[in-house]
């Protein structure tokens, strides 16, 4: 195995991740203390989170990064910005980003948020960004309100499958104040089968919605799927034992390691999960080592474009 490949990751910082978001995220764990006794306020839990999203430029990340033997990440920055207040437009993200990179070369693919409602002038100003920045694939928050099959999206599409760009699409529940109707993993499924070149990557969508995701990623070459937030995600008190589940139904050629750091940040961070996912007893017991060798990632590099890969 040449190394691990994160597929999902975040720069934990408050300039990119909307309050509200946060907020919302706080008032369910705020939900889950309270009912067993005594709880931090709303207002606390987010100064907590708060104050774990000051690693403006990622130099926390490429240090668990490093402890955790993770060689390269992808940095999702999704696009808040029509429907949150306080998140940056998407030139202004994908900036930032940049300035990330190139204060970590060759740590980290970029992944910029689109918005269909942003219109031609979004496709434009979206491929200019690509070409601007290098950008590496695409990120759609399809609960910020739209299907990730609108039709306004597939100019962005064919842009993404002229120049071999990925899109990752999240999938399932999130932040209260957004829609969990679109975040269905079917709606992908009219751009995956009129893009077949595009690979369409569900994320979260091997930790819930699995039955439906799974068939998608069976019958469509080119649907695969995400496991960031595996360690905390509140459904899944057995986490291990799920993925090692998952990992036995055939897909491993399309299931791709992430981690959705900073998420879990607090709970030891990047090189206790990942020490967990490679070297515990549980998560790939059974599992061939080519097959999860494709899952750490063999198969993010084939989902990326060939010029992307790092040199062997
Ligand atoms: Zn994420």
């Amino acid at each position: 195995m040449t190394g691990i490949y994160d597929g999902h990751c975040h720069v934990a910082t408050a300039r990119c991740i909307p309050r509200q978001f946060v907020a919302d995220v706080a008032g369910n764990v705020h939900a889950g203390l309270a009912a067993r006794g005594p709880a931090p306020s709303v207002d606390r839990i987010v100064q907590g989170y708060a104050a774990q999203h000051q690693d403006h430029l990622a130099d926390g990340l490429v240090a668990e990064m490093d402890a955790a033997g993770v060689e390269k990440a992808v940095l999702l920055v999704p696009d808040f910005s029509l429907r949150l207040p306080g998140s940056p437009p998407p030139e202004e993200a994908a900036r930032l980003h940049h300035a990330v990179r190139q204060r970590h070369p060759g740590r980290f693919w970029v992944y910029v948020g689109i918005d269909p409602r942003r219109g031609p002038d979004g496709a434009r100003a979206f491929e200019d960004q690509v070409e601007r920045y290098e950008l590496d694939g695409v990120k759609l928050y399809p609960p910020c309100g739209f299907s990730p099959s609108d039709p306004r999206l597939y100019p962005y599409y064919e842009i993404c499958a002229a120049r071999s760009l990925p899109v990752f699409v999240h999938t399932g529940p999130t932040a209260a104040s957004l829609d969990y109707e679109s975040a269905h993993p079917l709606l992908i499924d009219g751009a995956a089968r009129d893009f077949p070149t595009v690979p369409f990557v569900l994320g979260h969508a091997g930790l819930t919605h699995v039955d439906v995701a799974g068939y998608l990623a069976a019958y469509r070459p080119n649907v695969y799927l995400d496991i960031g937030g595996f360690a905390s995600t509140p459904t899944l008190r057995d986490w291990p034992g799920h993925l090692n589940r998952l990992f036995r139904l055939g897909l491993n050629h399309k299931v791709l390691f992430g981690t959705d750091w900073p998420l879990g940040r607090l709970a030891g961070g990047l090189k206790r999960l990942v020490d967990e996912v490679v070297h515990g007893p549980t998560v790939f017991a059974g599992v061939p080592a080519v097959e999860r060798d494709l899952v750490l990632g063999g198969n993010l590099l084939r989902v990326l474009a060939p010029g992307s890969r790092p040199k062997p």
